[in-house]
């Protein structure tokens, strides 16, 4: 039997590796070796954004492509992905420079993130698309279930309101800054007024209608921190 550190990280992960290279590869930040992480992390992004589209497409037959498109950048957000590893706790598994670790590198959400998008590409270049697809399935069964079935189905005025009054904030207020005509186009600026934010912000839109929505939806990111 091996006492390999990489073996608690590779029976948390469910996977282990045929190729142990791979996995050392994904866990070196560009501080501590030339063979670092960063071109697994490119395609680990490209990997992750595809396979929670997939999961999201198959599981809300009802959204819409904005809905969709809000609940991934939630999903893979730098923040959420940092938080993975944290669970996996991959800072312990990080090969940094000395630099990076005095300055606690291992730590960092994006340093955590960018070597969580290594790994899945890892998995995937080890074992195929297939076994990377359930292992993501896997680390996102949580963030999922949090998402709940009805919430990529609401609208973002919808949606803010109700972000709002579970906190007891006061409603949002929607003003027309603006509309103009070119060609026959009509565009909508509306602004919207959020007691819980410092400063208004602005949605637009070919109908007053979409630029409200469009400003609850910048309004929700500020307030959920996702900006
Ligand atoms: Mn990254």
């Amino acid at each position: 039997m091996t006492t390999d550190p990489l073996d608690l990280l590779q029976l948390r992960l469910g996977h282990r590796f045929g190729d142990p290279a791979l996995l050392r590869r994904a866990l070196t930040h560009r501080s501590a070796r030339r063979q670092h992480n960063e071109r697994l992390e490119f395609l680990g992004d490209a990997l992750l954004g595809f396979l929670v589209a997939e999961v999201l497409t198959q599981r809300f037959g009802q959204a819409t492509e904005g809905e969709l498109t809000r609940s991934r950048a939630r999903l893979v957000s730098g923040e959420a992905l940092a938080s993975l590893a944290t669970e996996l706790r991959l800072g312990e598994f990080l090969e940094l420079g000395a630099g990076e670790r005095k300055s606690g590198g291992q730590r960092r959400a994006s340093i955590l993130a960018d070597a969580f998008e290594a790994l899945i590409c890892a998995v995937y270049l080890d074992a195929g698309l297939d076994t990377c697809r359930a292992l993501v399935l896997r680390l996102f069964a949580e963030p999922l279930e949090r998402l709940q079935p009805g919430e990529a189905l609401k609208d973002p005025k919808t949606r803010l309101q109700e972000w709002l009054q579970s906190r007891a904030l006061e409603r949002p207020k929607y003003q027309l800054r603006s509309e103009r005509e070119h060609g026959g186009v009509w565009q909508f600026e509306v602004e919207c007024q959020v007691a819980a934010l410092p400063e208004s912000v602005s949605g637009c839109g070919g109908t007053r209608r979409a630029a409200e929505q469009a400003a609850a939806a910048v309004a929700l990111e500020r307030l959920q921190g996702h900006a």
